[in-house]
């Protein structure tokens, strides 16, 4: 009834009309970017933290727009995974990874690569053949190639997710969880899980100064070394993060390094020079 209320719904039709315009333009320019072959791959690499030499990559999706605007993975993925996409999105950057770990193994590099999965994927009844097939076709070697997935994806259909990560891993597949630390971390559940590798969230190193994080820290790195599960930290990027972890980690321990102090995700071409050049201490 009040003047103030009208002007009110209208303004707030206006700003739901705006955002549902907003993301149908970028529902269909996800679509067209994906047939216009917008989307690409990076690769970060991950180091150990005793040899000081790169021991993985880890692909991740890059969209360049037609405008040549980047739209970060975080933008469009769960878009992609709203609109039914992100199956094919998922496709793709598999077979990409394993076309280009192909051509560098001819090239004398094999180096193991991780590919993110979402939730979407995983449910799909053809994920596992689908998978196998694209191994098979493109001459990957299962035995470098590593999925990630987060503990929420993995709690959506737990039991079908043991099952793919099992048939995977009978085939070499290998399987890490990825943002650890951030999900419900069930500790009986990750007992049983057939996971080769924690990947510890970037928020813990973020927080290195509190002395709780430290105390959290130390406590996934004894989880990861009971459990014998490789220990990746994601997200490092100074040299007091890195000399905060190291004090932390028991001598003999091996861990490795993904952060933009060694290096950003890089494109695919200039993995090569990445992987021949000397690292700092
Ligand atoms: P994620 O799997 O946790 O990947 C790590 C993210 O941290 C990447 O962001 C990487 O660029 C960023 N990062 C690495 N080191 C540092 C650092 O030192 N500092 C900071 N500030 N950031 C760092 P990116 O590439 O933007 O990807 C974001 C997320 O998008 C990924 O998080 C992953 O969940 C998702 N994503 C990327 N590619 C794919 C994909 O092919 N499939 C699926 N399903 N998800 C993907
Ligand atoms: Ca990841
Ligand atoms: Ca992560
Ligand atoms: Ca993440």
């Amino acid at each position: 009834a009040k003047r103030e209320g009208g002007n009110t719904w209208r303004l707030f039709t206006e700003d739901l009309d705006r955002k549902v315009q907003h993301r149908m333009r970028l529902e269909a320019d996800l679509r067209r970017g994906f047939d216009a072959g917008e989307f690409h791959l990076f690769y970060q690499p991950r180091i150990s933290l005793e040899e000081r030499k790169t021991v993985g990559l880890e692909a991740l999706l890059r969209w360049t727009s037609g405008d040549g605007t980047m739209i970060p993975p975080d933008a469009f993925i769960p878009l992609a995974e709203e609109i039914g996409e992100i199956r094919a999105l998922g496709a793709f950057a598999l077979e990409k990874v394993c076309l280009q770990w192909v051509e560098w193994s001819a090239r004398g590099m094999e180096i193991p690569v991780a590919v993110n999965l979402s939730a979407k994927q995983i449910s799909s009844q053809s994920f596992v053949r689908d998978v196998l097939e694209t191994v098979d076709r493109t001459g990957m070697n299962p035995y470098l190639l590593q999925f990630e997935i987060t503990e929420s994806a993995f709690m959506e259909d737990p039991d079908h997710a043991q099952e793919v990560m099992a048939e995977l891993g009978a085939k070499g597949i290998r399987f890490s969880l990825d943002d650890f630390g951030t999900g419900f971390s069930s500790l009986s559940k990750l007992r049983m899980l057939p996971i080769s590798e924690l990947k510890i969230d970037r928020s813990f190193i973020l927080d290195m100064e509190s002395e709780k994080t430290r105390g959290v820290v130390s406590t996934m790195i004894h989880l990861a070394g009971s459990l014998g599960m490789e220990l990746t930290f994601e997200g490092v990027e100074t040299r007091e993060q890195l000399e905060k972890l190291r004090s932390l980690i028991p001598g003999g321990m091996s861990a490795s390094i993904q952060g933009y102090l060694f290096s950003r995700p890089l494109p695919p071409e200039r993995i090569p020079q990445f992987l021949a050049s000397e690292l700092p201490d």
